[in-house]
């Protein structure tokens, strides 16, 4: 079997998983990959769906990243609810791997792969979003660990989580505002944490404020080495920013869009839905081209930027065009059209601003450039 058979073959097979889980009811109308759904990870690990490049130690599959990339493709294009398992999959999970101690790989890992595990991302703080090295959460090294005092916001999934990787100030600030931090692996089941969810625009607790009040966190819970830690988080949002989550939010709405047209085909319709598949085309061509840099472990900082930018914007224009020309009222509890269509329109604003803003993201290539 050539290449391409496997990955067509794998595809087949992704689809049929696909298929089974929505004719029984198990992908609906309206949900994506932030769609939290424990079980339905568990069914997804049981087809060995996730940690699917890590080793076997690990409760990985020793898959190639093209393998990877097919099989989240087909997840991400459906709706698949994938939120319990996502971020630890897509980002955690090879942090810790990297750069984890031998404990933490064997403790996390095996669990994630088994959708047993959800992970959130602890960066942002009430007074540090975009300027993300003035965060005031620290912790203080005490024997056996550290001790974590502070505060994180739009936490995604904090209150499902098993863990949060937490960035912290380790020590004081200096010159270098980026010296000095740390990434630690915390289980929110420790003393110390509180976890309050946040309701967002579309009516779902879907992020959180978490806290930390003297907050006792195992040494070996620590990824790299004390001070570490900007390097870490620049490593991690490469992966935050550059799979096709960030191309194929509203993919479900796109294929909607197209059926909506076909019914009553018209030249300007058809000429709107024409552009946003020729952008999805390419912006795909670029995503396909970061994932096997990643599988190189090639630095993919600048192209996940200003992927993540690009893609995040035709995500937005998806759910626009269909406003427009779907002639219908959106409903979060109406049929598969109007629900997604309603999804599409609450989530869209979010898309340019977790994992980094527009303006953030526009500012860095314009440094690469040298123009700033
Ligand atoms: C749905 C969702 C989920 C999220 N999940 C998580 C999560 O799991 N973990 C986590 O840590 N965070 C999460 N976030 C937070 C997200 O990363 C931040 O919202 C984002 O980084 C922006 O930070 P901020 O909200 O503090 O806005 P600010 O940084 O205060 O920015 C406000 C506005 O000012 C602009 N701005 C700021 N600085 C500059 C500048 N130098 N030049 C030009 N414009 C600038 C920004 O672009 C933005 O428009 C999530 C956010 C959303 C919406």
């Amino acid at each position: 079997m050539n290449h391409s058979d496997k990955h067509d073959a794998i595809r087949k097979n992704v689809r049929a998983f696909i298929a089974a889980e929505r004719t029984a009811g198990r992908i609906r109308a309206g949900q994506s990959w932030t769609t939290f759904d424990r079980d339905f990870s568990i069914r997804c690990a049981d087809q060995g769906y996730i940690g699917m490049t890590w080793p076997k130690m690990f409760g990985g599959h020793d898959r190639s990243p093209e393998e990877r990339y097919v099989i989240i493709e087909e997840l991400l294009a459906a709706g698949a609810p994938l939120g319990s398992h996502w971020i630890a999959d897509r980002q955690s999970g090879p942090q810790i791997l990297r750069n984890g101690t031998e404990h933490l790989k064997h403790l996390v890992l095996p669990q994630i792969a088994a959708g047993r595990c959800t992970i959130g991302i602890g960066m942002s703080e009430p007074d540090s979003g975009s300027d993300l090295s003035s965060i005031r959460t620290s912790a203080t090294k005490v024997d056996g660990g550290w001790v974590l005092e502070g505060r994180k916001i739009w936490t995604t999934n904090a209150h499902h989580a098993d863990y949060l990787i937490v960035l912290c100030r380790t020590s004081p600030k200096s010159e270098d505002r980026n010296a000095g931090l740390s990434q630690l692996v915390v289980p929110l089941e420790n003393k110390g944490v509180t976890v309050r969810p946040i309701t967002n625009m579309a009516g779902v607790d879907e992020f959180n404020e978490v806290l930390f009040e003297n907050c006792f966190v195992d040494e070996e819970h620590l990824l790299g080495e004390p001070g570490q830690g900007w390097r870490l988080v620049m490593e991690e949002l490469s992966f935050e920013r550059s799979g096709p989550d960030r191309i194929l939010s509203t993919f479900p709405m796109l294929s909607m869009l197209s059926s909506y047209i076909a019914r009553d085909p018209d030249r300007h319709a058809t000429i709107e839905l024409g552009r946003l598949v020729g952008r999805l085309h390419s912006v795909r061509s670029l995503s396909l081209e970061i994932n096997q840099a990643l599988g190189r472990h090639e630095d993919v900082g600048q192209k996940a930027t200003m992927m993540k930018d690009i893609g995040t914007t035709l995500e937005q224009d998806i759910a626009e065009v269909s406003r427009r020309l779907i002639d219908l009222s959106p409903r979060q509890d109406g049929d598969d059209l109007t629900t997604t269509l309603a999804s599409a329109i609450l989530n869209a604003p979010s898309f340019s601003l977790r994992g980094g803003t527009r303006e953030i993201l526009k500012g860095i290539v314009a440094r690469h450039l040298g123009l700033r």
